[in-house]
């Protein structure tokens, strides 16, 4: 006998029939033996709706207001359900979030949770019912007890944080796809569905994913070690199991964490190498990292920013244990890729004393700032900053060896965390080196000229933003210095929501001529194609692959960067569907089984 706690989302409880459907369902569950907690969402669009009721009559309304209409969603849903169980024999009680005892921050629409009691909920299930509880909705701490919401898509957030506080033995996520597929099925229809896929892929994979999963929920899981499987409502396939690595006995309190960023990170023994000025055209990147993973070097992170000219620099760190054969094969090719001998193309450059810092977690996913603080926090430790590299939950730096402690402990002191050296993960051979490929066409690049390179400057850059509420996705810093009136100066190319793009571009514009920055140029036609897999790690020539795959289809990357499991590409708007697919093809994660999108 165990104890779960299944999650369905608003299209599994749409109407009637459907709830009807859900009750069934649990009480299948209950009558093989189990102990049941069900979480509801608010009917199919019923809080879009009460958001658009809200709207038509202010167009900023008041925030607790705003959660005591939204919380009303949820609550039809359980007293829904807790009838047909009845009606079908089943003793149920439906329970609001307050009932149970989720306690919350006092953040109207955005509340995290604290802490769950489970003396009233235990109690129901010990008399044999099943606990029909309230999604997305829980009461503030604070005196004058309030309503909260946790913002929407919150359902899953209650769900997961329900089965850690019960000790729930899995929890179910219940939804109108199969479960989490390879790829998105509209653009690549052999995408397959993932058997598993661990938390931390998942949380990579929040562009792909987060539609199915909240990403909360996923580090609400990966940090108690819940395990979790989403899966249809509509049959009996066993969906995807998202998986956690064993994790240590953690306080169920501050069962979200307030805090943006988990973890500090760093590697004192990284080198870097940067072939400059390389032919910006298809198959380069390709070319270089093949015969670097035929030489089995396993290459850390990867960058390539923006082209200058018609020429590109593409930067990369190793172990500097293997620091002499990684250059061996740069140099190697080096001749292979200049017009005439002697020329200053491609040129090898060198820098075996760096240090890897990095900081990490799943909360700084859509929160402006985070980026910006970290250089903010190098900058005043005195700093700089040699290369850096992003992913979705993740934000590298390169800095000189020297400086390393220093920038660890700020980090520590600044982001209130304690730091772990990063453990060189030996590679799960059961792990595929690409789990799934994302495509996003939803973001704008921006680039700012002649930025000078000095610590600091980073930090203006994405603090101006982060004033501004704009979030930034990827950001690279060139590795082409030019020296402007005496003052050594580096490109930052980095992209933003388009929705975002103008705006960023205006505000960085008047920085610019301010501080005698050059120029603030705009791409909106960009799409970035990303591989995710925990696998890739120790595996030389994953990151070659995927830039085959897109050589071989003459699509040019116009950057690069990375993550210990994450490989994404910038490359032009038009040819974005494509590269999602040759690289989905590339990595054999096609199948024939077609996967029918619900609209
Ligand atoms: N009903 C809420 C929303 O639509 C919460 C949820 O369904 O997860 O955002
Ligand atoms: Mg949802």
């Amino acid at each position: 006998m165990a104890l779960i706690v299944q999650k369905y989302g608003g299209t599994s409880v749409g109407s009637v029939e459907r709830i009807q459907a859900v009750a069934q369902r649990v009480y299948k569950t209950v009558q093989a033996g189990n102990s049941v907690v069900v979480v509801v969402s608010a009917m199919g669009k019923t809080t879009d709706g009460l958001v658009k009721l809200a709207n038509d009559i202010s167009k900023s309304p008041n925030r607790r207001e705003m959660d005591m209409l939204l919380s009303t969603g949820e609550q039809v849903t359980i007293a829904l359900l807790s009838m047909a169980l009845q009606e079908i024999g089943q003793p149920a009680i439906s329970l609001t979030g307050a009932q149970v005892g989720i306690v919350t921050e006092a953040e109207h629409t955005r509340a995290r949770i604290l802490h769950i009691s489970t003396e009233r909920l235990m109690g129901q299930i010990n008399q044999g019912k099943v606990a029909v509880v309230a999604g997305f909705q829980g009461i503030s701490n604070t005196t004058e007890i309030e309503i909260t919401t946790l913002g929407r898509g919150g359902s899953d957030t209650s769900a997961v944080a329900l089965a850690a506080a019960l000790g729930a033995d899995f929890c179910e996520i219940y939804t109108d796809v199969p479960g989490i597929l390879t790829t998105d099925p509209r653009l690549v229809p052999e995408a397959q569905l993932m058997t598993e896929i661990t938390c931390n892929e998942m949380l990579e994979l929040a562009s792909l994913g987060a539609k199915v999963l909240h990403p909360r929920a996923v580090e609400i899981a990966r940090n108690y070690g819940v395990p979790l499987v989403v899966r249809s409502s509509w049959t009996d396939q066993p969906g995807t199991w998202v998986t956690s690595a064993k994790v240590q006995e953690r306080a169920l309190v501050d069962l979200e964490l307030a805090r943006p960023v988990d973890a500090v990170e760093f590697d004192v023994n990284q080198a870097k190498l940067s072939l400059l000025r390389v032919p910006d055209r298809p198959g380069v990147a390709a070319r270089l990292f093949g015969e670097i993973s035929e030489q089995n070097v396993d290459v850390d992170l990867i960058i390539q920013s923006i082209h200058e000219g018609n020429s590109n620099d593409i930067a990369f760190t190793v172990n500097t244990a293997i620091l002499s054969r990684a250059e061996a094969v740069a140099l190697a090719i080096a001749p292979a890729l200049r017009h005439q001998a002697n020329s200053d193309e491609a040129e090898v450059l060198v820098e075996n004393n760096s240090a890897k810092v990095s900081i990490s977690g799943a909360g700084m996913i859509g929160r402006p700032g985070v980026a910006a603080k970290m250089f903010a926090t190098l900058a005043e430790a005195r700093v700089n900053i040699q290369m850096i590299s992003t992913s979705e939950v993740k934000v590298s730096c390169l800095v000189d060896q020297d400086d390393c402690d220093r920038a660890v402990s700020a980090l520590c002191d600044a982001f209130e965390i304690s730091a772990t050296p990063v453990i060189p993960q030996i590679s799960n051979s059961e792990s595929p080196a690409v789990r799934g490929v994302a495509l996003d066409m939803n973001q704008a690049r921006l680039a700012i000229r002649q930025v000078p390179d000095q610590p600091g400057m980073a930090a203006k850059l994405f603090g101006l933003l982060a004033e501004y509420n704009i979030s930034v996705d990827m950001i690279i810093q060139s590795q082409r210095c030019h020296l402007i009136d005496g003052v050594p100066r580096r490109d930052i190319a980095f992209t933003v929501a388009r929705m975002d793009a103008e705006n960023a571009q205006q505000k960085l514009k008047e920085t610019a001529e301010q501080l005698g920055w050059g120029e603030v140029i705009l791409d909106r036609a960009i799409a970035k194609v990303s591989i995710v897999g925990s696998g890739m790690v120790g595996q030389p020539g994953t990151a070659a692959k995927m830039f085959n795959a897109l050589a071989e289809n003459h699509i040019n990357i116009q950057m690069i960067t990375t993550s210990e499991i994450k490989v994404s590409c910038v490359v032009a708007e038009n040819e974005g569907v494509k590269a999602l697919q040759v690289i989905h093809d590339a990595f054999g994660l096609a199948g024939n089984e077609k996967f029918v999108v619900p609209s």
